[in-house]
């Protein structure tokens, strides 16, 4: 046996531990499920915890061989899902009261591939309201607070996610990233967190938010593991036609790198210590023998207009299929109209509102062309910028955001500071680009992210390349005690 508890494991060694015979998955889910039971109470990580079901599955585990074991590569391995992911026989909610009791009758293609990989599905975490939002605050059903320091946020909108891992309730955990979702929070909670290249990983049953922007990701406590998770569920898939085979898959060079610094993303407003921590982390690169080379991404500074133009004009779209009759709740009205009204006034928080609002007009005759299709043709300027700073250089280092996490209520009513957060993170999803959160280390008490930028459909040469950064970065000590 270990002598550690078994929650502070990473997914690769319980796996391997599970393989070897050395623990059983029973031990392994009950471990993780009481460090659930201790912290989560405080943390506010999980919507849903499927105890019964996480146990039956880890003692069905336990009859197999260890052929049938090593098979399945998270054999073993507890991992938490984001609640805008369906699954079946579990609720899912989108962090909306609209839903209401609704459980989806199918699996998302990312829960069918984690279930085949042997994975134990333990739970649903919180989020922002259909994925709306930076600290996890616009959840219309519980409060998520970061382990670092449970006065600030955790980041969002997959800051259940994120402060699962971060406070080892799982090892892994699913996120979805529209504009920064899962590297926003990653970074403010000092996990790794990846959006992959548009289409990479299968959308099918993830609750659309913007559908030209979204992609599932994984989340971890090391790129090991990260890429572990990524490789579980990247493929192409029959349900979703967005979705690619790693046949197309990029490969870049062992190194020595050139390494693109854009100088557009080292101007004001970013906090001292991730400006330094940021800086520490390039000089590494550049003392491991890769080239440090200032680069330009002219059009930055129209990203996050043009982002607040596109994703809640997708979202307004998106949203109308909850209307009080197919899914979840109903506010029962004299007539249909009515009933819709009331149904979505009541259903839908302020933050869904207004984006629904501000899309809708976006989108409305007379202002489509001034609004959305500007957007549009900013947003191809965006990624012709990426395209021109790859040919360039290999990768692109920056950032994840220019701040740490904020406190609780700090900006509830301010959405504009919200959205200018997300500066950094918003244009690899505009760009279709792979991205990639790891810690660069805390900064008085609070975790910073670096962030990795690839060219599309470079995502397996994306993890190695940040994976050689990692032994060189301080080890994490993880918040909220070591010892159970
Ligand atoms: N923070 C961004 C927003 O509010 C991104 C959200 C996301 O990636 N789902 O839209």
């Amino acid at each position: 046996m270990a002598s550690k508890p078994l929650w502070t494991y990473e997914a690769h060694t319980l796996h391997d531990l599970f393989c070897e015979g050395a623990v059983s998955a029973e031990e392994i889910v009950t471990s993780h499920l009481a460090r659930i039971r201790a912290v989560d109470a405080s943390v506010g990580a999980f919507l849903y915890v499927d105890e019964a079901g996480a146990v039956a599955e880890a003692r069905r585990q336990d009859q197999w061989s260890a052929a049938e074991r090593r098979e399945r590569p998270l054999s073993g391995v507890p991992v938490a899902v984001k609640d805008n992911i369906v699954t079946q026989g579990m609720p899912t909610t989108a962090g909306s009261k609209i839903l209401g009791e609704f459980v989806s009758p199918y699996d998302a293609t990312v829960v069918v591939k984690l279930k085949q990989a042997g994975a134990v599905i333990i739970g649903k975490t919180n989020l922002d309201e259909f994925a709306m939002g930076s600290s996890t605050e616009h959840s219309a059903l519980a409060e998520t607070r970061n382990p670092w320091d449970l006065s600030r946020v955790p980041g969002g909108s997959s800051g259940g996610s994120a402060a699962a891992v971060a406070a080892q309730l799982v090892p892994l955990a699913l996120g979805s990233d529209t504009g920064g979702s899962i590297r926003q929070p990653s970074s403010y909670c000092g996990i790794v967190g990846m959006k992959p290249t548009y289409g990479r990983v299968s959308r099918y049953g993830l609750i659309a938010f913007a559908s030209s922007l979204d992609q599932i990701g994984p989340m971890a406590r090391s790129i090991r593991d990260a890429r572990l998770l990524y490789h579980v569920i990247q493929g192409a898939d029959r349900h979703d036609s967005t979705a690619l085979s790693s046949a197309g898959d990029r490969t870049v060079s062992g190194g020595p790198w050139r390494i693109g610094v854009p100088r557009e993303y080292f101007g004001e407003g970013m906090d001292a210590g991730v400006r330094r921590l940021t800086e520490a982390a390039l000089e590494r690169l550049r003392g491991m023998g890769h080239a440090l080379v200032e680069i330009s991404l002219p059009h930055t500074s129209y990203a996050i207009a043009t982002y607040y133009l596109i994703a809640p004009a997708e979202a307004s779209s998106n949203l109308s299929r909850f209307d009080g009759v197919r899914y979840g709740m109903r506010a029962e009205g004299r007539d249909l109209l009515t009933m819709y009204e009331k149904t979505r006034d009541e259903g839908f928080g302020a933050e869904v509102k207004r984006r629904i609002l501000l899309g809708t007009h976006a989108l409305s005759a007379g202002y489509y062309d001034a609004y959305y299709l500007t957007a549009q043709k900013v947003r191809t300027l965006i990624r012709q910028d990426f395209d021109k700073a790859f040919q360039e250089v290999d990768f692109i280092v920056t950032p994840t955001t220019p701040d740490v996490a904020f406190r609780r209520g700090e900006r509830d009513d301010d959405p504009i500071k919200m959205y200018l957060g997300d500066v950094y993170t918003v244009t690899a999803n505009l760009a279709g680009i792979p991205g990639l959160s790891m810690p660069a280390g805390v900064a008085d008490g609070l975790p910073v992210g670096l962030q990795w930028l690839a060219p599309g459909l470079a995502d397996t040469a994306l993890f190695d390349a940040a994976a050689t950064l990692e032994p060189q970065m301080e080890p994490m000590v993880w918040p909220m005690g070591v010892e159970a």
